[in-house]
């Protein structure tokens, strides 16, 4: 038996602040951090794989699935449905595995309500504007406008900053992956 829930740890900030570069090296130093493959409305990109980055759905499926009660919190994000499937996420945290998710800002919001203390918010706030856009552009997985939409989806997601647990300003990528490391120890600590 675990002795406490698994946390469900939800980082959000605009595209392009470095959420999957940062998760990606954090969950590195957490063995056994379990991870939540949403479903998307939207078109893989490149070398993306069904099951892998994402489970790639029609609009009808999407909404089907939000019907039967399958999804846990979704939201749409430049066009697209973006959503948590329940049940996995359910399993992992009562069975006291903790799980890391790269949400949209109202997803990460929804999945403290829903999980309380067993959820940790963190922020991921890029150093400017100026630099989001220039990481935005140089990770050239964008057309000219989906980066025009999405930087102005970035400023309306960074007003909503207060309302999470922590932020971590994301200049030094080394920093800031010891910042989130070390609130992840601080919150498994906490809930122990
Ligand atoms: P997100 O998942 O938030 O959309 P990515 O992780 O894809 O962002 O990062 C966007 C781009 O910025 C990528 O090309 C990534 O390599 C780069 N990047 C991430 N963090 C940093 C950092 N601290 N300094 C410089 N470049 C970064
Ligand atoms: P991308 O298209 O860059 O993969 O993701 C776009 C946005 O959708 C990102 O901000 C990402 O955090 C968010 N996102 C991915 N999966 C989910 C999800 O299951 N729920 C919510 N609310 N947002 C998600």
């Amino acid at each position: 038996m675990s002795r406490r829930n698994g946390l469900i740890i939800c980082i959000s900030g605009p595209s392009g602040a470095g959420k999957g570069t940062v998760l990606g090296l954090v969950r590195d130093m957490f063995p056994g951090m379990g991870t939540s493959i949403s479903v998307t409305t939207r078109q893989p990109r490149g070398t993306e794989q069904e099951g892998v980055e994402y489970f790639f759905r029609t609009k009808d499926e999407f909404e089907q699935m939000i019907a039967d009660g399958e999804i846990l919190e979704y939201d749409t994000y430049v066009g697209n449905y973006y959503g948590t499937p329940a049940a996995y996420l359910r399993r992992l945290s009562s069975e006291g595995t903790d799980c890391m998710l790269d949400l949209t800002v109202a997803g990460s919001i929804a999945l403290k309500k829903i999980f309380g203390r067993d959820a940790l918010t963190i922020f991921l706030m890029p150093p400017s504007l100026e630099v989001l856009e220039e990481r935005l552009r140089g990770r050239g997985t964008e057309t000219e406008d989906k980066i025009r939409s999405r930087l102005s989806q970035a400023e309306a997601e960074m007003k909503r900053v207060d309302e999470f647990d922590y932020t971590v300003v994301n200049d030094d990528l080394d920093r800031a992956v010891e910042e989130v490391r070390n609130l992840i120890l601080k919150k498994q600590e906490e809930n122990s």
